[in-house]
């Protein structure tokens, strides 16, 4: 299809974009996606050296992960990326790996470093969220902004007690986000709680990007498309401007979903959103993240393992994943992986600090954590991203119900313009997946077009 043709598009072929694109069109909307670079996938991307596949991203997904399990096996991918690989968890106590799988409040009794008396204050967390109920839809986002207004160390040390948010609560939200407990909302605690707590976790069978280029397949995408600006000529279509091969283009469309990070959205929808929208696009702040990919030249595990490193026990590392290699798989067969995940405050601090010292410091956190792992290492590779995941503080709930309620007074009208990205929804592939399809639910509402999923 040329650009021409086009009714709705997509500007950004990352998760969120790849998901919009692929509903849009499953609902027979002719579509195009707008994609900058010469592949798709965004932060999911991965390079690999000689079979080790370096990723910047831990593959562990959860059984709770609805929207990304099943948009792998819509589009096709899941007999190269499913069933997922089952990871034993274990936490870092002392300066030791002890496995741990709470699955009922009672669990935390147990559990590490955390103290009894706080174990039981637990049981009122499930009359906590009977009494916010409406405010953790897991589908809206912007229902919890009556409650962000306390960080989830607050919220965890006024409700059960430090250490059930020093050793669970913090580690719980943070190996996901990377981001600060002092800092991020109770509100993001309390959804990942509901939708994650008790789900089992587990390894994808192959990198990300094959679910990327999976989807890439069935849906027009214009490679190395660049979009520099959108515009609404009074009484006319959208125009997207956009250069693609050193030439300045543009073309006419009904409705664009703009898929990219809150900072380039803000740029090149600037003359389409209100002031409003620009400033809490202006407000969204992302964390980075540096990443140790290691080969060892025998595993370290015989099973995947997740192992997350509460704060109080490094400041270094948030999680250790450990893989054994196999035929096929992520990690050549006889080998293991191992993929050292530092903090969002370490990784911030260290994001100019030349390569060695970073890989020296992080090889010697491996060490602390597995001893012994240094003398199996054959290959490692540091890899950072100063602008990886968005962060999810307190008030970023409200700048997402702003945002909703801003989009939606506009669509009701007329203007046919959707933002979308993980921003929007959860700082992750899932939530990336699940904000592209809630966009393009809502494009197909104004449209005029039936959902599938509905028929
Ligand atoms: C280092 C790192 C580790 C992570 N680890 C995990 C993890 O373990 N688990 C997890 O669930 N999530 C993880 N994430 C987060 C996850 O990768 C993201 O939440 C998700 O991929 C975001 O998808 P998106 O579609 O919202 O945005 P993006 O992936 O950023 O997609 C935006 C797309 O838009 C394109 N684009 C930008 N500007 C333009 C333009 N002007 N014109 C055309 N195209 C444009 C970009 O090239 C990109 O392809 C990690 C991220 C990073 C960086």
């Amino acid at each position: 299809m040329s650009a021409d043709e086009v009714r709705v598009a997509v500007i950004g072929a990352g998760l969120a974009g790849l998901a919009a694109a692929y509903e849009l069109r499953r609902a027979g909307i002719a579509i195009a996606v707008f994609e900058r670079e010469s592949v798709a996938g965004g932060r999911a991307r991965s390079g690999d050296h000689e079979g080790l596949l370096l990723e910047p991203l831990s593959p562990v997904v959860s059984s709770a992960d609805h929207a990304l399990l099943d948009f792998i096996a819509e589009v096709g991918a899941q007999d190269v990326l499913l069933p997922i690989r089952p990871a034993l968890t274990a936490v870092v106590h002392d300066g030791r790996s002890v496995e741990v799988d709470p699955r009922r409040l009672r669990d935390f009794a147990r559990m590490p470093g955390v103290s009894v008396r706080e174990a039981l204050r637990l049981v009122r967390l499930p009359r906590l969220l009977r009494r916010y109920g409406e405010q953790l839809a897991p589908d809206a986002p912007e229902a919890g902004a009556a409650l962000d207004d306390r960080s989830l160390a607050d919220f965890g040390r006024l409700y059960f007690g430090r250490s059930v948010v020093d050793r669970w609560m913090g580690p719980f939200v943070t190996s996901g986000s990377l981001g600060d407990p002092e800092e991020t909302s109770r509100v993001h605690f309390l959804r990942r709680y509901c939708e994650h707590f008790g789900a089992r976790r587990g390894v994808l069978r192959a990198s990300l990007r094959e679910l990327a280029a999976t989807a890439a397949g069935s849906i027009p995408i214009l490679f190395g498309a660049n979009v520099r600006a959108l515009r609404a000529p009074p009484g006319r279509p959208l125009v997207i401007e956009y250069l693609r091969d050193g030439k300045e283009r543009s073309v006419e469309v009904d409705a664009v979903v703009l898929a990219v990070r809150a900072d380039r959205a803000r740029v090149v929808a600037a003359p389409l959103l209100t002031a409003g929208e620009r400033d809490v696009l202006a407000g969204i702040r992302y964390t980075p993240a540096v990443t140790l990919c290691v080969r060892t030249c025998r595993p370290l595990s015989w099973h995947p393992l997740e192992l997350s490193v509460p704060r109080v026990e490094s400041g270094v590392a948030e999680t250790l994943l450990l893989e054994p290699g196999m035929a096929g798989g992520r990690v050549p067969d006889g080998f293991g992986g191992a993929t050292l995940h530092a903090t969002g405050t370490w990784s911030a601090a260290a994001l100019d600090a030349p390569d060695d010292a970073l890989e020296k410091d992080l090889l010697d956190e491996l060490e602390r954590l597995q001893p012994g792992a240094r003398a199996t290492v054959d290959f490692a590779r540091v890899l950072r991203a100063p602008l990886a995941r968005p962060r999810f503080d307190v008030g970023h709930y409200r700048a997402i119900e702003q945002l909703t309620r801003i989009e939606t007074e506009r669509l009701a009208e007329g203007r046919r313009f959707v933002l979308a990205g993980d921003y929007r929804m959860d700082p992750s592939w899932n939530g990336a997946v699940q904000s592209g399809r809630r966009a393009a639910r809502a494009l197909l509402t104004d449209l005029g077009a039936s959902d599938p999923r509905a028929r």
